[in-house]
């Protein structure tokens, strides 16, 4: 029996029990529009997604995740308004615009992604689509639209009738009444002020298709590579907050009206990252990366157990202070794992059980706080210590892998440590203690730990 998982689920505002549909959980994370470096405000989507999978497994269940690549269809507007950022992103570099250089642009980006997820330990995506090579796919779905009267087409492009579905407020609890009569928007062509881009005519860069030469819209692409990857309905869907009241609400109705409902289990979305109180975001140019981190000594594995010491759901705001300050902690805390001494009491067995907070909707804060407490005397049961490299599996730190560097011993020091280990053989304690502090006099501390004596300077 796996064990109990709870999740805040934002179709509903509450935290649910979670239950999959069937013996293979499945799920989707929108994945970065590959037209820029991702900031470590767009990695912490990632880095929530990887704990979501990682506790999901460690609860006894298997799991199918799909993170996809935007390599094309997304405008720089979240609805239908500005440039395609694909595009703009070729003009930014002094690159052709053609679909080649479009191409290697996209392929140039979404390596340096991988490498981002590789350097903060996020396990590989089951499958990682790009929606260039779904758009057939796309092209059935808006066919399907057309043909059951949820689309109908204008001069720049086939849109989606939000009036042909009652709940598209759901999700959001958007206000509508301003947005279906266009009082607040230039609904131009459309009928209806929230209607959307399924497809939009692009003589120059577009796809051949029988919908007329154009491209995919970006809300398009995710429904049709969920279908094609995970089918029809899905158990869990993530993205960052900004993707509720536009993309995932588009992708429910296109989605709904195309398969049916349910089309989602339970919706899931990860708070922003703030610099003094703003987003973090490329219009804003307060921007970071993980290279201007190493820069100033903070590795990805620090800034991954920054970002594991607040709530997914809560906004953190980055300062060089807070980083730093992780990085320190982080530190200290696998250096203390590392010369742990293992004792064999049963004392605290049932305490580590707390370490499960992950179960209670990614509590990774309260997992890192206990392993915190349980190592502050230097010396854990063996059962804590199982419990703690769980937590680890699951906060995916590298707690408990750390190897800090040999120190290298004088052969005197390394004699009296091979004395010592004999007196401890013999339960010898006295002997042992007096040795101890013979060595300390040749500048060595010596600590007992799980893997027996180990020298710091
Ligand atoms: P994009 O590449 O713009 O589609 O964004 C990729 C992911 O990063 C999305 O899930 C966004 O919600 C998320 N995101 C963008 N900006 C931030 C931010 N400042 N903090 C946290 N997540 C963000
Ligand atoms: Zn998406």
């Amino acid at each position: 029996m796996p064990h109990p998982i709870s999740l805040y689920n934002t179709a509903t505002r509450s935290i649910e029990a979670f239950t999959p549909a069937r013996n293979i959980v499945t799920m989707y994370h929108c994945g970065p529009t590959v037209y820029n470096t991702a900031h470590i405000g767009n990695l912490r989507a990632y880095v929530f997604a990887d704990v979501l999978r990682r506790t999901i497994e460690e609860a006894g269940y298997q799991v199918k995740q799909v993170i996809n690549i935007t390599d094309v269809g997304h405008l720089v507007g979240d609805g239908d308004d500005g440039e395609d950022k694909m595009t703009s992103a070729l003009k930014r570099e002094g690159l052709p615009l053609s679909k080649d250089a479009m191409t290697a642009l996209g392929r140039r980006y979404t390596d340096l992604f991988f490498s981002d997820l590789k350097k903060l330990n996020i396990l590989p995506a089951h499958v990682h689509p790009r929606a260039s090579d779904h758009i057939a796919e796309d092209t059935a779905l808006v066919e399907t639209l057309l043909a059951n009267g949820h689309a109908y087409t204008t001069n720049d492009g086939i849109y989606f009738d939000t009036s042909t579905f009652p709940d598209y407020a759901n999700l959001a609890r958007l206000d509508l009444t301003g947005m279906r009569q266009g009082e607040r928007v230039d609904v131009g062509d459309k009928r209806h002020g929230a209607d959307f881009a399924l497809w939009k005519f692009d003589d120059t860069l577009g796809y051949e298709s029988t919908l007329g030469k154009g491209f995919p819209g970006w809300h398009v692409e995710c429904s049709a590579m969920i279908k094609a990857h995970l089918g029809h309905p899905i158990d869990i869907h993530t993205g960052g907050v900004d993707h509720i009241p536009v993309h995932h609400t588009n992708e429910i109705a296109q989605s709904v009206c195309a398969y049916g409902a349910p089309f989602v289990s339970t919706w899931m979305h990860s708070a922003h990252m703030t610099v003094d109180g703003a987003k973090m975001s490329k219009s804003l140019g307060n921007t970071y990366t993980l290279q201007d981190l190493a820069e100033h000594g903070v590795t990805p594995l620090g800034f991954r157990y920054w970002l594991l010491t607040a709530s997914y759901r809560t906004q953190i705001n980055f300062t060089w202070e807070a980083v730093k300050g992780a990085q320190e902690a982080y530190n200290k805390l696998r250096q203390k794992l590392a010369h742990i001494n293992i004792n064999d009491s049963t004392l605290h067995a049932r305490v580590a059980v707390g370490l499960t907070g992950a179960f209670e909707d990614l509590n990774t804060a309260e997992m890192i706080a206990q392993i915190h407490s349980f190592v502050h005397g230097g010396s854990i049961p063996q059962s804590v210590h199982d419990e703690i490299r769980r937590a680890d599996a699951i906060l995916g730190l590298d707690l408990c892998s750390y190897t800090p560097p040999q120190v290298e011993a004088t052969d005197e020091v390394n004699a009296l440590l091979q004395l010592r280990q004999r007196a401890r053989d013999n339960k010898d304690f006295a002997e042992s203690d007096r040795l101890r502090d013979l060595i300390r006099e040749h500048g060595f501390i010596v600590k007992d730990t799980k893997d027996g004596q180990v020298l710091e300077t």
